[in-house]
């Protein structure tokens, strides 16, 4: 029996090791395993984590797996030794003839006073859950303006889709004077959009009553608020962390260049560069995607690298062909909260939709496009993991 193995189970790996198990069935080839590990049973729907109502933006991953074929193992990955190809997890290692490495990214956390203890943020499932918990929680306490603030530091997607939300979400955990802070060290809020869309960011945030503050620096977090570098402090007993995100930090087990990511580079393939039988996929990696672009840290990207990955995985594995991943499009797609949502085409983000008409496409990509089938039918679940490239989401759903 050989070994694929799949480390991760987000957007990358969980259909990297699908199109593995699609490609070993079209080959009638039985004499190979595939085995994913992730740290929890979980596939997380991440792009949603921004919500209220995270309930449905997790998917037990042997509810796809089991049907495919696939072996599930729960649990950290530590090290990993490419010479003897084996993955070690907890005081127990797993051999691999062939290995892709999908674990994701994180959020940068700065060595900053009282961030691990008193910030929330919504970068893992189990993140997103506390701080819901904890704006339930808010009206139990004695009314001040600490209480019934929330300030977002991170002025990129993740934070302004949070600080549309949460107006609405304060009001709905009985904080009727909620105040909204959406707080970032540039000199704009949202300005990774570009010019472009900056300016309908701002609307959106205007007319939600989220309050922008700009060129500000943190020194300090504690229960009731952030100090600033000026000295000054902002009032807030909620304070989240939103600001950037490297590569997992299994890439710094991989001994190559790392981009300024800490991501792994990768061919059109998803082989890493200079080391045999080892891919990688999703956030982890940086794959070329034309001569002046990579791969975008993103869902739209993950998804697709996951399927080739696993598409070629085992084309190296047996002596197959491997397909080279093309992606002629890119697109964002923004949550604006209750004001609409953005629709950004191309490099440089020009805006081509806006408001009430976009939420429809963001609502359809977040709780339907991007979930794996649920019908534990495995002809449906290998299908979906054919090595295509999806249309880009239309602009009106
Ligand atoms: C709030 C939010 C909103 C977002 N919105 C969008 C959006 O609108 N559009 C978009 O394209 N992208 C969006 N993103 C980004 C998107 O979620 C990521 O790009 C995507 O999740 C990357 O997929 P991945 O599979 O590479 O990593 P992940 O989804 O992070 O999955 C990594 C998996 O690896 C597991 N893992 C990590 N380390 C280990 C280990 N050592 N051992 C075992 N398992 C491990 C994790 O548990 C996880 O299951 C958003 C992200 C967030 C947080």
């Amino acid at each position: 029996m050989k070994n694929i193995i799949v480390i991760g189970g987000g957007f990358a790996g969980l259909w990297s090791a699908l199109g593995a198990a699609r490609r070993l069935d079209a080959e009638q080839a039985n004499d190979v395993r595939v085995t994913l590990i992730n740290r929890d049973p979980w596939h997380v729907i991440r792009v949603r984590l921004y919500e209220a109502d995270i309930t449905d933006a997790r998917v037990p991953l042997s509810e796809i797996l089991e049907p495919a074929g696939v072996e599930m193992v729960v649990g950290d990955v530590t090290a990993i030794d490419f010479h003897a190809r084996k993955v070690t997890l907890g005081d127990k290692s797993l051999p691999y003839d062939r290995l892709v490495i999908a674990t994701g990214s994180r959020l940068n956390r700065p060595n900053l006073p009282g961030i691990e203890q008193h910030a929330f943020s919504i970068d893992t499932w189990n993140d997103a859950n506390a701080l819901e918990n904890h704006l339930q929680n808010l009206k139990d306490r004695p009314a001040s303006p600490s209480r019934d603030t929330v300030l977002i530091i991170g002025g990129g997607l993740t934070g302004v889709e949070l600080a549309c939300e949460m107006p609405d979400r304060l009001r709905n955990a009985g904080i009727t004077d909620g105040r909204v802070i959406l707080a970032d060290r540039h000199d704009h809020i949202g300005s990774n959009m570009g010019p472009h869309a900056v300016p309908v960011i701002g609307n959106a945030l205007s007319d939600l009553g989220v309050e922008c503050r700009t060129c500000i620096s943190i020194t300090a977090i504690d229960p009731n608020g952030v100090l600033l570098d000026d000295g000054s402090r902002i009032e807030a007993a909620t304070v989240v962390w939103s600001a950037g995100v490297s590569a997992s930090p299994i890439a710094a087990l991989v001994p190559v260049v790392h981009d300024a990511l800490g991501r792994i580079p990768v061919d059109c393939n998803m082989r890493v560069t200079g080391l045999d039988g080892v891919f990688a996929a999703g956030d982890i990696a940086a794959a070329p995607l034309d001569a002046d672009h990579s791969t975008v840290m993103s869902c739209q990207h993950a998804r697709p690298m996951g399927r080739y990955s696993g598409y070629n995985v085992v084309g190296d594995l047996l002596g197959l062909d491997m397909l080279d991943m093309e992606i002629d499009y890119y697109v964002t797609c923004l949550d604006l909260g209750p004001w609409g949502a953005l629709y950004t085409e191309g490099w440089d983000r020009r805006v081509s939709a806006s408001g009430q008409s976009v939420k429809n496409t963001k609502m359809t990509t977040n709780r339907v496009r991007i979930y794996p089938p649920r019908s534990g039918d495995r002809r449906e679940i290998l299908d979906a993991a054919s090595p295509f490239i999806q249309m880009a989401p239309s602009r009106q759903a």
